[in-house]
């Protein structure tokens, strides 16, 4: 399935070289980690932003109410008594 001599995955300019593999050197593995480290660090700042702004709010509606677990259904329920 994999090509035998296929490009190196960060600049996909030079031949993997085996003692970098799937890099062509080490500067492109570590150039591939940082991004990687970059990446991570902005992928897991948005969900866990958007999770914390949420968060408070079905949080305070779960402690008031003590046993239903969505917040939205509590309050439809709460607007029905
Ligand atoms: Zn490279």
């Amino acid at each position: 399935m994999t090509p035998a001599r296929s490009l190196c995955v960060y600049c996909r300019e030079r031949p993997i070289e085996p003692s970098w593999r799937p890099f062509c050197s080490e500067r492109c593995r570590l150039l591939d980690l940082s991004r990687w480290l970059a990446d991570d660090y902005r992928v897991a700042g948005e969900p866990v932003d958007a999770d914390s702004t949420d968060s408070p709010d079905p949080g305070q509606t779960h402690d008031a109410d003590g046993n239903t677990p969505n917040s939205r259904y509590a309050r439809h329920n709460h607007d029905h008594r």
